[in-house]
């Protein structure tokens, strides 16, 4: 691989934000502080175990930016006419991610004590990198964002999950307090789900566990909460209803499967399944497992009393 031109350089660098209102004079001062690097495919340019010094230019070949070690697939590519590290070039700091030559490739770099040398060339440039960093900050922030929603969201049927409760039950316990409502507890399992799995296959338990989702959520207020439990069990917290409401609000929902003789989105058609329904109303001193194990008491009252059906918590 031979240096390439200035000129070359200049026009491969053109489109790069990090040259975005800079002249080709200029941009051509600032390529002179860098120097060629060739690299071997699978030579670790980048690594979260050392501080790095330098930003980086691709001139040719493609990099592959990996988080936690190489042999995960890469989160992305970094090609020619692109940089990378200018954080931890900028920070002094260890790069956050593992960035590997992932063909024969030739990179240009620059010494973080040229800073102030490009500085003076360009005020330009350092508008450039904040603009870079300030994107490196918004992405960050958006995965968190994405996870944070993936954490507590179940992928199946799309509801929230477990973990999500906890934050809906502390809401609802608040609302409750202060504004001096009730607040009422649905714990809903699949009766006989294990044969339903067995003679039908897993993948229509799958489906029918997304019908019934579908189901729940067209059936309760849109300040309902509705959570995937875990496996076929699911919990609704209702606000501002009475314990005799939220009983007719367990009937209504069992009776809506009980009726239906198949699911309808499903082909080939597959047999309808029945609910059991625990219901229990918080009381002021209630943690969340504490309203729990009253809803499961009144399922499993449900369940041992022949299934389809839906049952109250009563304390005595
Ligand atoms: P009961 O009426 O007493 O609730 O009986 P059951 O068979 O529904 O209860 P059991 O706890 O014995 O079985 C629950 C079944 O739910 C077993 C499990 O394979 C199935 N299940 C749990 N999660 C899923 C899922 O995501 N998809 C499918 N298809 N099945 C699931
Ligand atoms: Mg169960
Ligand atoms: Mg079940």
């Amino acid at each position: 691989m031979k240096t390439p031109s200035f000129s070359h350089l200049v026009s491969l660098f053109s489109a790069c934000p990090l040259f975005q209102q800079v002249d080709a004079e200029k941009m051509q001062r600032i390529l002179e502080l860098f120097s060629c690097h060739p690299l071997e495919k699978d030579s670790l340019l980048l690594t979260p175990e050392h501080p790095n010094d330098y930003l980086y230019l691709i001139i040719e070949g493609q990099l592959s930016v990996h988080l936690s070690s190489t042999d995960t697939p890469p989160v992305g590519f970094i090609n020619i006419g692109e940089y990378t590290g200018e954080v931890s070039f900028l920070d002094h700091q260890h790069p956050s991610a593992l960035v590997v030559a992932s063909q024969p490739s030739m990179v240009m770099r620059l010494h973080r004590r040229y800073l102030s040398q490009i500085y003076a060339i360009t005020p330009v440039i350092q508008h450039n990198l904040l603009t870079a960093l300030c994107g490196r900050i918004r992405s960050g922030n958006n995965s968190l964002v994405f996870s944070e929603h993936n954490a507590h969201i179940d992928s199946l049927t799309k509801l929230p999950n477990r973990r999500w409760l906890d934050y809906a039950f502390q809401r609802e316990r608040q609302n409750s307090t202060n504004n001096k409502q009730p607040l009422c507890m649905i714990m809903l399992d699949v009766d006989h789900f294990k044969d339903y799995n067995d003679q039908h296959g897993h993948l229509a338990g799958d489906a029918v566990l997304q019908f019934i989702s579908e189901q729940l959520r067209e059936q309760l207020r849109p300040h309902d909460s509705l959570a995937r439990f875990g496996g076929e069990e699911f919990v609704i917290l209702l606000p501002n209803l009475s314990l005799f409401e939220a009983s007719q609000v367990a009937e209504r929902l069992r009776s809506c499967l009980a009726t239906l003789s198949h699911i309808p989105s499903s082909q080939p058609p597959l047999p309808s399944v029945t609910i059991s329904l625990g219901v229990a109303e918080f009381s002021p001193e209630d943690e969340l497992t504490c309203l729990l194990h009253k809803a499961d008491i009144a399922l499993y009252q449900a369940k041992q009393q022949g299934r389809n059906r839906a049952c109250v918590f009563n304390p005595s």
